[in-house]
């Protein structure tokens, strides 16, 4: 396991570190409990916190435990064992209290060390697992639409104090056809392939929100460079080609982009991509429409189109 350990005695430090490693894991230690607990913020591959109880002059060992939990949020697994050479009731109870999972004597026998480690390393496993199934769309491996919503909301607070910030919802092209013409499990490919492709977006938050249709944030990125990025996806699901009995399968999608805007919400950045995606559906298809009132040069193959803040009705709905 990666080991977060923290003790303000180097001495300490330096016996535990060497058990620690003797079995395999990695340690990171820390007198600090500042320094600690930035580095849990950077490292999210850490996945146990080993600490005495007596700390230094800034938290307790029991404040650390509490840091610990707010930093690691519910999103990644970790792992508690605070160590006391007070091995009293009174302390086991008030640090499990604080949100350890673990007590343990100091300094720590080996052998009784390794096995709660090891109890520590299968409980770290399974909530591993059941983090990434609650995330995930097990058909595309893309974020599921609860997942995709909590980190592109994250992303919009971050906005909220200056980082650029777009977004494009993009959705497949007569799909229904490709299901009725060649059969579901072809679909199927086809929506993994298409979210291989998105996958491939540096630095880019990825889900699939239902059926075929997908949604993108980008941070850093204003309207015109997510603009830039729609197209080359836009280019690059053109040029994809899937096996079929019946021969090879083609598509395209269509992509409507936005950019965040002051006092936005996600649902609000993303109603804009939406209406811009159907406008780029009206107006034929395999293109990208960027949302009039985001701060970008509109083009798209054919022309330059308007924008309206409400969806226009599709043409050919009853396709
Ligand atoms: P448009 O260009 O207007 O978007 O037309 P479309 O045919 O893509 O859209 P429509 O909403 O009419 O059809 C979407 C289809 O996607 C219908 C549904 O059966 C299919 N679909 C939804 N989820 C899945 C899936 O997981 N696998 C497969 N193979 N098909 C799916
Ligand atoms: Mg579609
Ligand atoms: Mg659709």
């Amino acid at each position: 396991m990666r080991i977060l350990l923290v003790d303000p005695s180097r001495t300490a430090l330096k016996i535990v570190s060497r058990l620690l490693e003797a079995d395999g894991h990695g340690v990171h230690a820390f007198t600090d409990e500042i320094q600690a607990l930035t580095y849990l913020a950077e490292d999210t591959r850490i996945e146990a916190l080993l600490t005495s109880v007596e700390l230094g002059d800034t938290m307790s060992g029991l404040e650390l435990c509490w840091q610990a939990r707010i930093v690691a949020g519910d999103r990644r697994p970790l792992y508690i064992i605070v160590m006391s050479s007070n091995y009293e009731r009174g302390h086991l109870i008030e640090a499990l209290d604080s949100g350890a999972d673990d007590f343990i004597g100091k300094p720590p026998a080996a052998d009784e060390l390794y096995a709660r480690l090891r109890a520590a390393a299968r409980l770290t496993t399974m909530q591993r697992d059941l983090i990434n199934m609650a995330q995930t769309d097990p058909l595309t491996g893309a974020f599921n639409r609860r997942a995709f919503f909590q980190a592109a909301g994250e992303a919009c607070a971050r906005a909220a104090a200056g980082v650029p910030l777009s977004a494009i919802m993009m959705d497949i092209d007569h799909f229904k056809k490709i299901n009725d013409g060649y059969g579901h499990d072809v679909g199927d490919n086809v929506l993994r392939g298409v979210s291989t492709a998105a996958n491939r977006i540096d630095g880019a938050v990825f889900g699939r929100l239902g059926g075929e249709e997908f949604a993108i944030v980008l941070e850093g990125k204003n309207a015109h460079e997510a603009q830039v990025v729609a197209e080359g996806l836009r280019a690059l699901i053109m040029a994809l080609s899937f096996p079929s009995a019946k021969g090879e399968v083609k598509l395209t999608c269509s992509f409507g982009v936005s950019a965040f805007q002051p006092g936005d919400a996600v649902d609000a950045m993303l109603k804009r991509a939406d209406v811009a995606l159907y406008e780029a559906k009206a107006a034929g298809r395999n293109r990208v429409v960027v949302c009039a009132d985001a701060d970008a040069h509109r083009t798209y193959p054919g022309g330059i189109i308007r924008a309206e803040r409400r969806a226009p009705a599709l043409p050919n709905a009853a396709e």
